[in-house]
C-alpha cells in the first residue's frame, strides 16, 4: 500500500514529528461541524475506522455520515482513526489518541474490497484477534458496514460481530435503541438481541456450507435458530435530508469540498454497475434540504453535489441556480452527456469548474447495449464538442475493458471512438486558444454481486495484458491525449474479493500473516484463483444470497438474459414493480 499524497504534504510542515503530529495537522486543517455539540451525557466510547489513509477517508462521505450519526446519538461519543504508516505503537484515533483496543465499540466502514488487507493490519496492530469466535468479552464489540457490508460481505464477514446491511440513517435508530436499553451493554447481549432488527446481520449465526468434491460450489446456507434466514438490506425513505461533509480539509482527495448528497440510487440499470441496484430506488434529497447544506458552505470550500447521476435530478438546475446565486462553486461527482442542455453547461462553466469528467464504458455499439449504457458515439462528440467551446479544458474519460464477448473489433470500436473526442476537443479549443488536457482512463470489468454481469468471469490476466497492450499501442504517442490503464493486478484482487466468500477469508489471513500474494496464498491453501474468478452457473447458490437486497435473483437473471441478447431496458418508472424494490 502507497502512502497517502496527503501524508507527504503534511510531512512537508515542519511541525509534522509522528503520527501525533500529523494528526495534530490535519486536526487543525479541519472545519468540524460538529465541534460544538454537546457530548456530556455520552457514557460509551466509539470509534469509527477507515481502512484507508487519512485522506481517502475524507473524502468518503459515507463514512463521515457514520462517524455524525453516531455522534448524534447521544450516549455514544465517537471519535476516527484510519490506516497508518507505522503502526509498531498501536493506532490511534486522531480525537483522543485513544488505541483501539480501549474503545467499548469499533466500527470499521468498507468502501474498497483492496483495503481488506489493512483491516488485519489494524487488527494486528492492536494486537486484536482477526476471527470474531477467537475474541472473548475483554475485546470491543467490533462492526462493519458501508457499500461492501452489503454488497458481498463474505470475504471478511467472519472478522466482524456485527454487520450493517445497507443504509446508517435507517438501521441505527433501532440498534441504538437496543444498546441503551441495557443498563450496563453487554457485547454478547448486543450481539444475540440484534438478530430481530431488520439491516443487521451476525454472520457467526450461518454456516456456509460448500461441496466436499468442488470447493467453489455453495451448497447451502444454515442460519441458527433465531436467526432468520437471510439479512434484509433496510433503506432510508424519502422525507429523510441526505448527508453532506460533517468535516471538510485540505488534507483529503477532494480538499475543501463540502460533499452534499443530492439523491441516493440510480434509476438507469446499467448493467455492470452493483451502486445502481444495491441502493435502489432512486431518491431524492429535499431541494430545501440541499439548499441549506448549500447555505452552510464556507467562504473557502465548494459545495459537491453528491450522487450516482448527479445530472439525472429533477432539481439539479434549480440546486445549481441557488448556489451560484449564493456565491458558493460547486462541481459535480458525475456528469451524464444526455443532461448536458446549454443551461447546465453554462451553469457549470459559471462555476468555475475546469474539468469533467465522463463514463463512457466502450465505444462498441454491441457490447454498450448489453451494458444498457446506450449513448450514440456521434452524441459523446458532439457533447464533448460542446463542453470544451465553452472553456471547460479538461476532460476525462473512463473506460472499460475486458467487458464478457468483448472481441478486438470492439476495442477497435473504443480506439475510434477516443481519437473522434480527440479531434473535436483540439477543433473545439481553437477558440480558447490554448488545448486543454484529454485524458482517456480504461479499467478491467470486474463482474460485481449484485449485478445482471454478476454470473460472468473475470477475463484471464493474460488476456487482459494483450488487450491493455493493444489499447495502448493503437493510442500511443498522440499528442493532446493522455492514456492510463489501471492496475490489472489490483482489479485482479478486487474481483477475487468481490465475488469471494468464506473461503476468501482463510485465503486472505494467510496471505496477510505469510506476506504472500493472494495468488499464491490461495495456493498454499490448495485452491484454484480460476475457481474464484470464474462463470457462474446461473442455478448456483451464491456466498451473497445471505443477503435480501430487495432486488430479485430472478429480476437480475431476467436481465442478464438480456443483456447477453443485446436488448435494453428502459429505466425506473411510476409504477413499475420489476425488481422487487418498489412495494
Ligand atoms: S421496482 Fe422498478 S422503479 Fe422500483 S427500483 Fe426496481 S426498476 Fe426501479
Amino acid at each position: 500500500m502507497k502512502n497517502s499524497k496527503f501524508n507527504n504534504q503534511a510531512r512537508r510542515n515542519p511541525a509534522y514529528r509522528d503520527i501525533g503530529g500529523l494528526y495534530d495537522i490535519y486536526l487543525k486543517s479541519e472545519r468540524n461541524r460538529l465541534a460544538n455539540l454537546n457530548r456530556a451525557n455520552a457514557y460509551l466510547k466509539a470509534v469509527i475506522v477507515f481502512p484507508n489513509y487519512y485522506g481517502v477517508a475524507m473524502s468518503n462521505l459515507g463514512f463521515l455520515r457514520a462517524y455524525e450519526l453516531i455522534n448524534r446519538s447521544g450516549f455514544m461519543s465517537c471519535d476516527r482513526a484510519f490506516m497508518q504508516d507505522d503502526l509498531s505503537k498501536g493506532v490511534i484515533s486522531i480525537e483522543t489518541r485513544r488505541r483501539l483496543k480501549d474503545y467499548d465499540f469499533i466500527f470499521f466502514s468498507l468502501s474498497y474490497e483492496n483495503d481488506f488487507a489493512n483491516i488485519l493490519s489494524i487488527l494486528s496492530a492492536e494486537k486484536i484477534p482477526f476471527l470474531s469466535k477467537d475474541r472473548n468479552g475483554s475485546f470491543p464489540l467490533i462492526m462493519a458496514g458501508g457499500v461492501i457490508a452489503f454488497l458481498n460481505p463474505e470475504p471478511v464477514a467472519p472478522l466482524f460481530d456485527l454487520m450493517f446491511i445497507g443504509e446508517a440513517e435507517a438501521i441505527f435508530p433501532d440498534f441504538f435503541e437496543k444498546i441503551k436499553s441495557q443498563n450496563k451493554p453487554d457485547k454478547y447481549e448486543i450481539i444475540n438481541s440484534s438478530a430481530g432488527i431488520k439491516g443487521i446481520y451476525v454472520p457467526a449465526a450461518y454456516d456456509f456450507i460448500f461441496d466436499s468434491k468442488n470447493p467453489y460450489i455453495l451448497k447451502e446456507i444454515k442460519n441458527a435458530d433465531g436467526f432468520p434466514k437471510r439479512a434484509a438490506r433496510r433503506w432510508t425513505d424519502e422525507n429523510l435530508s441526505f448527508s453532506s461533509s460533517v468535516i471538510t480539509t485540505e488534507f483529503s482527495e477532494l480538499s475543501n469540498i463540502n460533499m452534499i448528497e443530492i439523491e441516493r440510487g440510480c434509476k438507469r440499470g446499467c448493467r455492470f454497475c452493483s451502486a445502481g441496484f444495491i441502493y435502489l430506488p432512486l431518491r431524492e434529497s429535499k431541494i430545501d434540504a440541499v439548499n441549506d447544506a448549500v447555505s452552510a458552505t464556507c467562504e473557502n470550500e465548494k459545495a459537491g453535489f453528491v450522487g450516482f447521476g448527479t445530472m439525472d435530478g429533477k432539481n439539479i438546475g434549480k440546486i445549481m441556480r441557488f448556489s451560484l446565486d449564493s456565491g458558493r462553486n460547486f462541481s459535480l461527482s458525475s456528469v451524464r452527456f444526455d443532461c448536458l442542455d446549454e443551461n447546465n453547461l453554462d451553469m457549470i462553466k459559471e462555476s468555475g469548474i475546469k474539468t469533467v469528467t465522463l463514463g463512457i464504458e466502450t465505444g462498441s455499439e454491441r457490447l454498450k447495449k448489453m451494458l444498457n449504457k446506450v449513448l450514440s458515439n456521434e452524441n459523446i462528440i458532439t457533447s464533448v464538442g460542446d463542453i470544451v467551446r465553452r472553456g471547460i479544458t479538461g476532460i476525462k474519460l473512463y473506460f472499460i475493458f475486458g467487458l464478457p464477448y468483448e472481441e478486438i473489433g470492439d476495442l477497435d470500436d473504443t480506439v475510434m471512438l477516443v481519437k473522434g473526442i480527440l479531434k473535436e476537443f483540439i477543433s473545439a479549443s481553437k477558440p480558447n486558444k490554448r488545448i486543454g488536457k484529454l485524458t482517456a482512463s480504461f479499467s478491467p470489468f470486474v463482474p460485481k454481486a449484485w449485478t445482471p454481469l454478476q454470473w460472468e468471469n473475470f477475463e484471464d490476466l493474460k488476456i487482459l495484458k494483450k488487450k491493455a497492450s493493444y489499447i495502448t499501442d493503437c493510442l500511443r504517442g498522440i499528442p493532446n491525449l493522455v492514456v492510463n490503464i489501471n492496475s490489472l493486478n489490483a482489479a485482479f484482487t478486487e474481483a477475487f474479493f468481490a465475488r469471494g466468500s468464506r473461503l476468501s477469508t482463510d485465503i486472505l489471513i494467510h496471505s496477510f500473516l505469510n506476506k504472500t500474494s493472494i495468488k499464491k496464498a490461495a495456493e498454499d491453501k490448495g485452491y484454484r484463483m480460476d475457481g474464484f474468478i470464474r462463470k457462474i452457473g446461473t442455478g448456483e447458490l451464491l456466498p451473497w444470497d445471505i443477503i435480501d437486497q430487495g432486488v430479485t435473483k430472478k429480476y437480475l437473471l431476467e436481465e442478464y438474459k438480456r443483456a447477453l441478447n443485446l436488448k435494453t431496458t428502459p429505466q425506473c418508472f411510476e409504477g413499475c414493480k420489476r425488481c422487487g424494490v418498489c412495494a
